[in-house]
């Protein structure tokens, strides 16, 4: 179900036929229709932190108002690099390894369109962030899905494996890279130490490259987040990728960046360049600003959103929807039976008009819905009044 009207778009070519209008889209567009509690796109209601929002002031007034390099500003090239040393010991050259982007999209997409042959395959989770699956159609290359596996209906509470067999046996003679996403949307889970050196160790196995995607890496809440470039023989082969958006609640800013070894980071850079050259000077010197603060900024972004994972978290319970645990992201994942209005694709259809509350399908993120038919994400990135509200509103729904 990822597309509103899954008819034939006149004039759009086959490989991207069916893909539609974005889930987000969807329920975001319904929630406004509605005046419902969005709890579906995942979009931060709170303002970045003051500090940056004045360097973006003062990138403009300094008069950063023409392209920047088409890598990205040294400035903020530098503050990438010493973010990724300072959170994960890892070493990037700013010069000839660190790529600035238009948001995290842009640098899957580039680095998907860089590496892939036409027929060319890339495995990827799922379920799978919507994104990927369009950016490897737009490369004429092949998907290959792996589950990770939600909990039995009965123990909702185990949480999403990674079966490392599984995922083994997805390489075939034509695999180029995996995409991997941790912590994971939909589901709020993170991999563990096992799970990701299962994969570093079939990655190096078969000379493939890794393309990590941690947009969420400073929103974990139980846990720790290992970049999988950490794991050996990785830091070589991996394209590691995050953007600002989530970290500084700066979700349209946009400005995201690829850290790889330099012939890694060439390849990307070649696409990379005719895709948007460069854009956003003044906000990626803000962003420069942002990477470079204390510790603390980026504790107190995970303790907010952490208090909210449990105030919806307990809600949801509180009111008979089971909720599978969620360790990290904006996100978790309930069961939403008790509603008495079928599939999840329904109760999301159903839901901001007749109780005003929008959420988005599982189902949205894979091929076969069998096992997540009754499973909606919801996003609890809201302030705590408004995550209250959506749950009472459930909570008289499952009363009804
Ligand atoms: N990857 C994942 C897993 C996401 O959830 C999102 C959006 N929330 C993005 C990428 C998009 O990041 P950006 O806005 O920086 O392009
Ligand atoms: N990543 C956001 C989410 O999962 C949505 C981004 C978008 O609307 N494309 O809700």
């Amino acid at each position: 179900m990822t597309a509103a009207t899954p008819g034939r778009v006149p004039h759009l070519a086959a490989r991207l036929q069916g893909f539609g209008t974005t889930i987000f889209s969807e329920m975001t567009a319904l929630a406004v229709q509605h005046d419902a509690v969005n709890l579906g796109q995942g979009f931060p209601e709170q303002d970045p932190p003051l500090e940056v929002i004045n360097a973006a002031h003062a990138a403009l007034e300094a008069g950063h108002h023409q392209y920047a390099p088409g890598p990205g500003v040294p400035a903020l090239r530098q503050a990438i690099a010493a973010h990724q040393q300072r959170f994960h010991g890892l070493s990037y050259d700013p010069d000839t390894e660190v790529t600035v982007t238009f948001g995290a999209t842009e640098a899957v997409a580039a680095t998907v369109l860089a590496l892939a042959e036409v027929g060319d395959e890339i495995i990827v989770l799922e379920p799978t962030y919507d994104a990927y699956t369009a950016v490897i159609a737009m490369a004429g290359a092949v998907e290959r899905r792996v589950p990770l596996a939600p909990p039995p209906p009965e123990h909702p509470t185990v949480g999403w494996r990674l079966d490392p067999d599984r995922f083994a046996a997805a390489v075939g003679p034509r695999t180029r890279a995996v995409l991997i996403n941790s912590p994971h949307n939909p589901t709020g889970s993170l991999l563990s130490e096992a799970e990701l050196a299962a994969i570093a160790e079939v990655c190096v196995r078969h000379d493939l490259v890794a393309i990590t995607d941690e947009v969420y890496e400073h929103l974990v809440y139980d846990g720790r987040h290992l970049p999988l470039a950490g794991f050996p023989g990785m830091r070589e082969r991996t394209v590691t990728i995050s953007s600002a958006g989530k970290t500084f609640s700066a979700t349209g800013w946009k400005i995201g960046w690829a850290c790889a070894p330099a012939s890694l980071a060439t390849a990307v850079r070649t696409t990379k360049q005719f895709l948007s050259f460069a854009g956003g000077t003044p906000l990626q010197h803000a962003v420069a600003h942002a990477l470079e603060l204390p510790d603390d900024v980026f504790e107190d972004l995970a303790a907010t959103h952490r208090r909210r994972r449990d105030l919806l978290h307990d809600g949801l319970r509180s009111v008979g929807l089971p909720v599978i645990p969620s360790a990290a992201t904006y996100f978790l994942v309930a069961d939403v039976r008790a509603l008495g209005q079928g599939r999840g694709e329904d109760v999301c259809r159903w839901a901001p008009a007749a109780i005003g509350v929008a959420a988005v399908p599982v189902s949205a993120f894979v091929r076969d819905p069998t096992d997540v038919a009754h499973l909606v994400r919801f996003a609890f990135c809201k302030q705590e009044a408004v995550l209250a509200e959506g749950v009472r509103r459930l909570g008289a729904a499952v009363a009804r």
